[in-house]
């Protein structure tokens, strides 16, 4: 059967349709701090990290102003001295690296597995060195890194674990004990975004940071605060990064609604999986066992023989957008040429940034709009 190009545009995402279905709800929320004026610390953000903090499973969440800042945040909490090591896989969006580097501390990249595109946790074993004091693993593309082995390698070792969870928030993952637990709750602190095409996504920048750990939740609370407990008592330093209070109001009508966007997401990956299946020229995302994979995007490997740029052109033709997340590892960017490290050897991430597509994947596609894509990606790498 061949489905025809449905009338609705194809995007990457699709934030107005998803908007309209809840568009009363949001216009409302977003009234009532126009009334109130409390645009900033409004009762919403407060109300806000509550829900998340329920959501997650975690004791304490901090909203900031965005994720990179959550991460850089997370970082300074922990107290590091310049030059200290950071492991963290270079197969990812840059800001998790950057934060690093910022902060005067020593990105070590790892290599990542194939299958999973999450950080090797065998790899992550060899680059411990009695200066690595934190690990960032990120659960990319919206499946956990193997949380088991990684957490008791830090405990081994008496590392922080920071999760990256700016793509993953709605996920879980699950223990050999058997007891499951919502990616963001699990390390010693978590990080996620609410850039607009996350999965809990709000209408500007805002993220947060999770933590169990009071004394923690306290220093973040200040670092993100100017480094002040009290107003004009400044006992460290910090920064000024908030989630705006509208921001706050829009989440707090779309956070019920998560898990529901993330089912949605699932049944997109499902179908393409199923119209993938038994391809030799497309490798479907693999999903571990014990996860709760929730698609932030649907990343596909592309046989050595199809040209990918060729591809995307084609697929663009045909009204398909599609991305390649990422093509360049932060490990080659040349910001970070002045951190080259011999332990920098990362086969498999640079493979998958020659080899990757992601296609689309959001909560408002419909079945006639993945049967149409599967059905042009199988029809033009079938040629090559
Ligand atoms: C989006 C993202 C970030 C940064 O979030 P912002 O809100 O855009 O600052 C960090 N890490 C990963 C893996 C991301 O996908």
């Amino acid at each position: 059967m061949t489905h025809n190009k449905p009338a609705q545009a194809i995007q990457m995402v699709d934030l107005k349709s998803q908007y309209l279905h809840l568009k009363e709800p949001i216009d409302t929320a977003i009234q009532q701090v126009l009334d109130h004026t409390g645009f900033i610390k409004g009762k919403e953000v407060t109300a806000f990290s509550s829900a998340l903090a329920n959501y997650t499973g975690v004791s304490y969440v901090i909203p900031c102003a965005n994720g990179t800042d959550a991460l850089q945040i997370a970082l300074m909490a922990l107290g590091l001295q310049a030059g200290d090591e950071v492991i963290t896989p270079s197969f990812t969006y840059f800001a998790t690296a950057e934060v690093i580097a910022l902060l005067g501390l020593k990105p070590v990249f790892v290599d990542v597995d194939p299958h999973t595109f999450n950080i090797d946790v065998s790899q992550i074993a060899q680059a411990i060195t009695p200066k690595t004091k934190a690990i960032i693993p990120v659960h990319l593309f919206g499946q956990s890194a193997d949380m088991e082995a990684i957490l008791d390698l830090a405990d081994q070792h008496g590392i922080a674990v920071i999760e990256d969870n700016a793509q993953a928030l709605g996920g879980t993952y699950t223990f050999s004990d058997g007891s499951t637990w919502k990616t963001g709750s699990m390390g010693t602190i978590s990080c996620t975004s609410f850039f607009p095409s996350k999965n809990l996504g709000c209408y500007g920048d805002g993220g947060a940071i999770c933590t169990k750990d009071e004394a923690l939740y306290e220093r973040i609370k200040m670092i993100a605060n100017h480094g002040q407990k009290e107003k004009y008592h400044h006992e460290i330093i910090g920064c000024n990064s908030r989630l705006d209070t509208i921001q706050a109001a829009i989440l707090n009508v779309k956070l019920p609604y998560l898990d529901q966007y993330c089912a949605a997401r699932i049944a997109v990956a499902t179908q393409y999986n199923q119209a993938f299946a038994g391809n030799e020229k497309i490798k479907t995302p693999f999903i571990t066992a014990h996860n709760k994979h929730v698609f932030h995007q649907y990343t596909l490997q592309l046989h050595a023989s199809i040209d990918r740029t060729k591809l995307k052109a084609a697929l663009l033709e045909a009204g398909i957008p599609s991305m390649v997340y990422y093509p360049i590892p932060c490990h080659l960017q040349k910001a970070m040429s002045a951190f080259t490290d011999p332990r920098w050897v990362l086969p498999h991430t640079e493979q998958l940034a020659q080899s990757v597509l992601s296609l689309p994947i959001h909560t408002e596609m419909s079945t006639e709009m993945v049967a149409y894509i599967a059905e042009k990606v199988i029809a033009l790498t079938a040629r090559s």
